[in-house]
């Protein structure tokens, strides 16, 4: 969409179209000046102490939570867990304020399958799982998602309304080959539990695009091929005409199709973050950022603020590009690109008009780049809810799109107040949202891996990527950073 001057200024200084209530608003969670030290090699201030430890765990995430709440279940207590923000969870942290909680980025858990079985453990440990039965407090409530399409809102992701008999066949069609995916079992999340029962004709699945395997399949119609392309933005942050097929079949065929859930809450998955967090507290340090881990004869140095940690083990659970910037000698290149994510908690004075089905706890906009509308307060058990907040989240949700003589945070601010804007703008918007939004709609940036077809002939497929994670055989003697791998099933 082109936009014209007088669109895009007011838009640039937090103020919005005219008859429009004026928006505010910023970025949260900054933490790039701080890591823009790595990138720049900047010198960091010189340790005044050293600390002799068996284990350090770098970064506060889900995934370095999960290794500590591990080993200190295992009676092995003699670790650290460094975390350079102000408080651990990374991307599952949350903010508040006087309505709700609301996340900032990851809000779910989908319920895990039996073969999961350290995260089931855990989910008992946290009071989720009582004797086989899910704590329904948190199970995501009905309705959990609707579709805006041809003007009004849908029950359901899978559109209904408006498909020819032809559609309705494809979708058919669609599900039964993904039914055989499932059955040949080698879609399984964890995905190790797969790889041995994955044939020739499946890896060779991961060498085209999702589009390309739709294409040659018959698969053309396009509601089908945009709940296809939802689903790989979903989880890969990628669309169907670059998103590995494995990948995107996967999405499907991992799941059970019996499946319920998934486990949600207000503050979404920082109420798991602080629930594990409370667990290890006295082995956590926050605010202090690594910048440097080095082989020391058998041992390995990790340089964090002032103090030289020297330890036996690390367990690199800080997003895995960053290994290459601060661990010598480097582990191998990361072989994925990121994709840019965006996240603005939208504060509603009032909930917008509907027509069609009420609100779902996730409300999508059929042919929208963003993914759609997360409801905080879908789980309170209040029957009056008159202000709320809700979350946009998108993966690179029309990022590449906005002019570019604007800088980062400018066209951040014009995306988010685009997003809001009328619904017969294309592409299309959330209607009556942009009335509703009273205030603050805060946002803030991720980056998470594309499971994309690479560009250039050489360059790692994400299939074998997933199978022989690089980080895993890094290391001469004893293995130096597992990250994701921490806790096998998570
Ligand atoms: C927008 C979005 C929505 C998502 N939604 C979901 C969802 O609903 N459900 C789901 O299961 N998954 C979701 N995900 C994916 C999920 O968030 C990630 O898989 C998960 O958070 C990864 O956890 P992690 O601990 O590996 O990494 P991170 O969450 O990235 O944590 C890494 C931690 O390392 C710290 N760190 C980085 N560098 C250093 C350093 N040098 N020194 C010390 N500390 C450092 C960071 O501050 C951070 O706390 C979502 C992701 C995004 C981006």
């Amino acid at each position: 969409m082109k936009l014209t001057r007088r669109q895009v200024a007011p838009a640039l200084v937090g103020l919005s179209l005219k008859a429009d209530p004026p928006l505010k608003g910023g970025f949260v969670l900054e933490a790039q000046e701080r890591g823009h030290q790595i990138r720049d090699r900047v010198q960091p201030p010189p340790t005044r102490r050293t600390a002799r430890i068996p284990c350090v765990i770098v970064g506060g995430g889900i995934s370095g939570l999960s290794a500590a709440w591990w080993m200190r279940r295992a009676g092995f207590q003699d670790f650290v867990l460094l975390e350079m923000e102000a408080e651990p969870g990374g991307n599952a942290r949350a903010g508040e304020n006087e309505f709700t909680a609301f996340p900032w980025a990851a809000h779910y858990l989908p319920v895990p399958s039996p073969k999961s079985g350290y995260v089931r453990l855990l989910c008992e440990e946290l009071g989720l799982l009582k004797d086989g039965v899910w704590e329904e407090r948190w199970l995501c409530h009905s309705p959990q998602e609707r579709l805006f399409l041809h003007g009004r809102w849908q029950e359901g992701l899978e559109p209904h309304i408006g498909l020819s008999r032809e559609d309705v066949r494809q979708f058919d069609r669609f599900f039964v080959r993904i039914a055989e995916f499932r059955a040949s079992g080698a879609f399984t999340i964890p995905l190790e539990l797969g790889i041995g029962k994955l044939k020739p004709a499946h890896a060779a699945l991961d060498r085209l695009t999702l589009s390309d395997w739709m294409r040659n399949e018959g698969f053309y119609s396009p509601y089908l091929r945009w709940l296809a392309d939802y689903s790989t933005r979903d989880d890969y942050g990628t669309g169907i005409d670059a998103a590995s097929a494995f990948a995107g079949l996967h999405y499907f065929a991992a799941r059970e199709s019996e499946e319920h859930g998934p486990l949600t809450w207000p503050e979404g998955n920082a109420w798991l973050a602080r629930q594990i967090a409370a667990k290890v507290q006295r082995h956590i340090r926050t605010g202090v950022m690594v910048t440097r881990i080095e082989r020391a004869g058998g041992r390995w140095r990790v340089y964090a603020g002032d103090t030289l940690y020297e330890a036996d083990t690390v367990i690199w659970a800080a997003p895995t590009w960053l290994a290459r910037w601060v661990i010598s000698p480097p582990p191998p290149a990361y072989p994925f690109e990121s994709a840019p994510w965006l996240v603005a908690n939208l504060t509603l004075h009032r909930w917008p008009a509907q027509k069609g089905t009420e609100p779902a706890w996730d409300n999508v906009i059929y042919g929208s780049p963003a993914l759609g509308y997360v409801v905080a307060t879908h789980q309170s058990l209040r029957t009056h809810i008159p202000k709320t907040v809700w979350t946009l989240l998108g993966a690179e949700p029309g990022l590449r799109t906005r002019p570019a003589p604007y800088p980062a945070r400018r066209r951040l601010a014009l995306l988010v107040s685009t997003h809001l804007r009328r619904p017969r703008t294309r592409p299309p918007r959330y209607p009556g949202l942009r009335r509703a939004c009273g205030y603050l709609p805060d946002w803030a940036c991720h980056a998470t891996p594309r499971a994309r077809i690479p560009h250039q002939p050489g360059q790692t497929r994400p299939l074998q990527t997933l199978v022989r994670p690089g980080l895993r055989q890094y290391g001469p003697e004893r293995p130096v950073a597992v990250r994701g791998g921490a806790v096998p099933g998570h």
